[in-house]
């Protein structure tokens, strides 16, 4: 699944291809279950002839704000988003086709269908679960992620380590795989509950969340630059510190990498350096 630095490549990826200023023609959706709200008339007829006047993000969730309105876009399980010229209809999965008025098309590929539409004057209805994103532009602690709310929820539930990182109203745009990254760089086994650590260990985690999304927003960045699209499933990232199968090698220390099921969650982890 497309967490929050593959998101946010996405987001950085349709700026650097220059929607912003472009005027969304027609949109064709082939899947409508895909659309939340409001319903599939309305929600083409609310988006033909808008302009893209900017794009954000927030948690797993990246918005195209209109001059009408704002389009979510969530990828969910595999979703990917490609812009391409008016001949290039290379890209399987097609599930959502925007016509951009330079001639160009914006494509969301889903394979496994599992993408979200939404469409409304205002998003805060869709963010009012969502807890604060872990860094700002910069890339450092974001002023809304702050420790003494962040450590409040190891004093109030005895869970996973895991669990708690993956739940989006703690801290947005975390799922499975950076969850397993934060918990190597923070050398937390997968097995502590959330009433085993103490304040230096829930301090390291929070900074590990902080550098671990931080790090991998610039890598996928910088992976872009040299021209290397975001992909919806992120397992084939070469950044990862856990290589995700059976056989793997840490790349901190050399062991083979460890695996086991969390609440229901495929689970990597170090046993060396998470003992
Ligand atoms: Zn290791």
């Amino acid at each position: 699944m497309p967490e929050l630095p593959t998101v946010d490549a996405f987001r950085r990826y349709l700026i650097k291809e220059k929607l912003i200023g472009n005027r969304i023609t027609s949109v064709d959706v082939t899947w409508p279950r895909s659309i939340i709200s409001p319903d599939r008339d309305r929600f083409l007829d609310n988006i033909k002839d808008g302009v893209i006047t900017s794009i954000d993000r927030r948690g797993k969730w990246l918005f195209l704000v209109l001059d009408k309105g704002i389009l979510g876009i969530h990828l969910r399980m595999t979703g990917s988003l490609f812009v391409v010229g008016n001949a290039d209809d290379r890209i399987p999965y097609v599930r959502t086709t925007f016509d951009l008025q330079d001639g160009r098309k914006l494509l969301l590929s889903d394979p496994r269908k599992f993408g979200k539409l939404w469409f409304g004057d205002d998003n805060k209805e869709i963010l009012a679960k969502l807890g604060p994103e872990p860094v700002n532009e910069l890339l450092e602690s974001h002023a809304d992620f702050r420790f003494d709310e962040f450590s409040k929820h190891f004093i109030k539930r005895n869970i996973f380590l895991k669990t708690l990182l993956l739940d989006q109203a703690i801290v947005a745009g975390i799922g499975n795989i950076y969850a397993d990254e934060i918990l190597l760089h923070s050398k937390l086994s997968p097995f502590v509950r959330t009433s085993d650590l103490n304040k230096t260990d829930i301090e390291i985690l929070f900074e590990s969340i902080v550098i671990v999304i931080g790090d991998a927003i610039r890598d996928l960045d910088l992976l872009l630059q040299e021209g290397v699209l975001p992909v919806g499933n992120e397992e084939s990232k070469s950044h990862f510190k856990l290589p995700r199968f059976i056989g793997g090698e840490c790349q901190i220390c050399g062991s083979e990498v460890a695996w086991t099921k969390i609440n229901g969650r495929g689970t990597y982890y170090c046993e060396k350096c998470q003992g």
